[in-house]
């Protein structure tokens, strides 16, 4: 699988797993913990959560699945806004990995931005780094001027920016993914397959067939297209997520992605950032 270096030379694979809408429905649980397993098995080591997530569920869901193998998987997580505070961002750390079970993140995200002004949570970050606690940081849901403000306010733009892109959320594109390009910021890209809305898209069905791969194959390989992209789809069954790891061999030809193009526009003008 291919790999995607953070600032600091760190290497990720790019296809990860997502975990929102797990630990929400008790007869889920089981097979949402067979499907993360799985998916670290087939080299899927990424997994994102947040405190926000079935209220700390997920993140307890999560520790339970890397039981035994904390060493094998790269840990994210992320702080409500109002957790981003300098007094409540090591205890809102503290809870997360207390549910994850373990002693320290690999990666912690401001889920998006709110009223703590960001040089107080830059400096809160990275006492948590100068306590092992966290080994990086980054952001989430910041859009260009958000990125701006934040190497004006703390000398750097973080490790990542987690945002909304999928071929039906290309606002992206005009100017934040090259932002964080030319500043060699890996993106984390979420909701790939939008929450499962692009499956029956009949344009990306249609493709797909000529492809021989499924809707969701070609979605989130139209994503790892990017040399500097993690993508993070959620699959709550071992078949989604072995559907979705063959995503990360399939070649995207040129003609592939014209045709999706012209089915999926990138928007004419820029339009700010969605999140979901
Ligand atoms: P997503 O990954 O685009 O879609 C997840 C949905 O697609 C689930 O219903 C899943 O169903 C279905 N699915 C996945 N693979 C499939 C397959 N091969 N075939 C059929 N259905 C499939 O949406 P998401 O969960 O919103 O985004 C992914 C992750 O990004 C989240 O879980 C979360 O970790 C992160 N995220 C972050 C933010 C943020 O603000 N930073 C916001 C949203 C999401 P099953 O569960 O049945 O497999």
């Amino acid at each position: 699988m291919k790999s995607i270096r953070f600032p600091d030379g760190t290497t990720v694979p790019a296809l990860g797993q997502g975990t929102w809408m797990m630990a929400e429905q008790a007869m889920q649980r089981r097979a949402e913990i067979a499907a993360l397993r799985a998916g670290i098995d087939l080299g899927m080591t990424l997994i994102d959560t947040a405190e926000m997530y079935a209220n700390g569920a997920s993140e307890r869901l999560v520790g339970e699945a890397i039981v035994g193998r904390r060493e094998d998987v790269f840990l994210v997580s992320k702080a409500y806004p109002q957790n981003a505070s300098s007094d409540r961002l090591p205890r809102a750390c503290e809870a997360s990995l207390k549910r994850l079970g373990t002693d320290r993140l690999d990666l912690y995200l401001l889920h998006w931005r709110g009223s703590v002004p960001l040089r107080e949570t830059v400096e809160a970050m990275n006492r948590l780094i100068a306590a092992g606690k966290i080994l990086r940081w980054g952001v989430s849901n910041f859009d260009t001027e958000d990125m701006e403000d934040l190497v004006a306010a703390g000398g750097s733009a973080g490790a990542t920016n987690q945002v909304l892109y999928n071929l039906t959320r290309r606002g992206p594109e005009h100017d934040l993914l090259p932002w964080l390009d030319d500043r060699d910021i890996p993106v984390m890209a979420y909701s790939p397959v939008e929450q499962g809305r692009l499956l029956g898209n009949p344009k990306l069905v249609a493709i797909a067939e000529e492809l021989a791969a499924t809707a969701a194959q070609v979605a989130i390989a139209w994503s790892l297209r990017h040399d500097n992209m993690i993508a993070i789809p959620k699959a709550g069954s071992v078949a989604h997520v072995r559907e979705n790891r063959a995503a990360a061999g399939l070649e995207l030809s040129n003609d592939d992605l014209a045709a999706l193009d012209a089915a999926f526009p990138r928007p004419r003008k820029r339009v700010p950032l969605e999140m979901l």
